[in-house]
């Protein structure tokens, strides 16, 4: 199985299979997270800084700012979306559910 994941345009989009798959500029909704004080915080993204693939899910550390107190930095790896195992389609997650950045210290590598 082979699943291809860049950043594309400095980071404006996540893509899936040489498809543009994720953009930035959306509001995401990030609960237990150490961004900022917000609990949940409206997160505005601005760019992909690191992507990868934990199977069978599409991960990223997204920069951006929390539009309720300004904060701005990088989130922990959110899940972007899945990979289906039979089909390979990749689906992704609505940004305005609820994500929980996960801390981790192993890098996801992408299979290419
Ligand atoms: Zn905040």
């Amino acid at each position: 199985m082979v699943v291809s994941i860049h950043q594309l345009d400095d980071g404006a989009w996540l893509s899936v299979n040489d498809s543009r798959s994720v953009p930035v500029s959306e509001l995401w909704l990030l609960a237990r997270h150490d961004f900022c004080d917000c609990e949940p915080a409206d997160f505005l993204a601005e760019g992909f800084v690191e992507v990868g693939v934990d199977w069978p899910d599409v991960e990223g550390r997204i920069a951006g700012q929390c539009v309720q107190c300004g904060a701005s930095g990088v989130t922990g790896w959110l899940a972007l979306g899945r990979v289906e195992r039979e089909s390979e389609e990749f689906h992704r997650v609505d940004p305005s559910s609820v994500h929980v950045p996960e801390r981790r210290t192993r890098l996801a590598t992408p299979s290419e």
